[in-house]
Parts: C-alpha cells; sequence; structure tokens
C-alpha cells in the first residue's frame, strides 16, 4: 500500500468568503479570542471594467519540504501520517523560532505558551470524518483527500483543473491547492 498524502484543495471559484470555515476551526480546535488557524484572503486586481477577484481560505500548507520543522529546536514541530505536520504541545518551549521560519505566516502562540496551528483535523480524518473546515462549507469549496488514491477527489481536481499554491519560489512544495 502507498504511503497517504494529505492534501486540501480550495476551490476560489466556489469560496464566497463567509468564513464559517474559520468558525468552524475556532469551535473544533478551541482556537483562543483573537486567533485563528485559518484565515480568508479576498484579493482584487485588475482595472475598472476588468478586475478580478479571489476568495482563497488559507491556512498552514503542510509543506513537504517544512522549515518549520528544521527550526523547530526541541522536536515539537513534526511530520506525521500522510504529511500532515504537526506541533507537539507538550514539547514546545514557546521559542517561536518555527513562526519566523514559516513563510506562509501560519502559526501562533497560543495563550497557554506552546505555538499552535492548522493540523488538518488528523485527530477527525483518523475517525473517518472530514476536518471541520470542509465539513461546514456551504458551497463545497474545500475539499480534502489523499493525493495518493488516485479514485480520490483531490487527485481528481488537480488532474483536470487549473490550480496554484501561493510563493511557489519559497522552495516549502504546499500541499494546499487553489483552484482558480
Ligand atoms: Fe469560503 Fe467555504 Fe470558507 Fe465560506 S466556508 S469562506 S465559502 S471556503
Ligand atoms: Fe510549516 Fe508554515 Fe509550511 Fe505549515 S505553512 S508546514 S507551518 S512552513
Ligand atoms: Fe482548522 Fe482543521 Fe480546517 Fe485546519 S483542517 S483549518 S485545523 S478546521
Amino acid at each position: 500500500m502507498s504511503r497517504k498524502r494529505y492534501a486540501m484543495v480550495a476551490d476560489t471559484k466556489l469560496c464566497v468568503a463567509c468564513k464559517a470555515c474559520v468558525l468552524a476551526c475556532k469551535a473544533e480546535n478551541e482556537v483562543p479570542d483573537g486567533f485563528s488557524r485559518d484565515w480568508i484572503m479576498e484579493e482584487v486586481w485588475g482595472d475598472f471594467p476588468t478586475l478580478s477577484a479571489e476568495n482563497r481560505s488559507e491556512r498552514c500548507n503542510h509543506c513537504t519540504n517544512t522549515p518549520c520543522v528544521s527550526a523547530c529546536p526541541t522536536g515539537s514541530s513534526h511530520v506525521n501520517e500522510g504529511g500532515a505536520v504537526l506541533v507537539s504541545h507538550n514539547k514546545c518551549t514557546g521559542c517561536k523560532a518555527c513562526i519566523a521560519a514559516c513563510p506562509y505566516n501560519a502559526r501562533y502562540t497560543h495563550p497557554a505558551g506552546y505555538v499552535d496551528k492548522c493540523t488538518f483535523c488528523l485527530h477527525k480524518v483518523q475517525r473517518g470524518e472530514e476536518p471541520a473546515c470542509v465539513s461546514i462549507c456551504p458551497t463545497k469549496a474545500l475539499i480534502f483527500g489523499d493525493l495518493n488514491e488516485p479514485t480520490s477527489e483531490v487527485f481528481k481536481l488537480l488532474r483536470s483543473r487549473r490550480f496554484k499554491v501561493l510563493f511557489p519560489e519559497t522552495g516549502a512544495k504546499p500541499n494546499v491547492y487553489f483552484l482558480y
């Protein structure tokens, strides 16, 4: 059996920036007030009347190359099942080296003193459920799955649709893809 490679696909054409994904994540993961594991970027470019717009639901990219893991001096930041990048809270000293190393500003310091970020909701995925942000999205703009599984929706979407990753020049090789 091949190893899993978890990925999230966000369809910028379907996202209506309702922020349900942000609220669902906060509730599921008890993210404290004032912080978020995911956020919405609403971008507009071009000149009137030929404006283009894009709504992106963003989070940790669960990068294949992980500058955050390399920077962590305690082994707290690590790569888990399916390439999901996690933080072991009990090993984290809150030194913020990973926050400085992440090119995507995907981490924050929890008031309890450890660094926190998106986990791909691995606790739910391991129960056979979808991440909270994925299951709440009213327009089905978020899709999660195993890119090493050719029957998965994420695999099929990346074969059939135009997509991009954020700041590919960082070399971090994100596993969150944006359809546009
Ligand atoms: Fe966009 Fe879906 Fe998030 Fe709403 S829940 S902001 S439509 S990704
Ligand atoms: Fe690490 Fe940042 Fe990549 Fe997430 S987005 S895996 S925190 S470098
Ligand atoms: Fe939050 Fe889970 Fe979605 Fe990550 S996968 S943004 S932890 S709800």
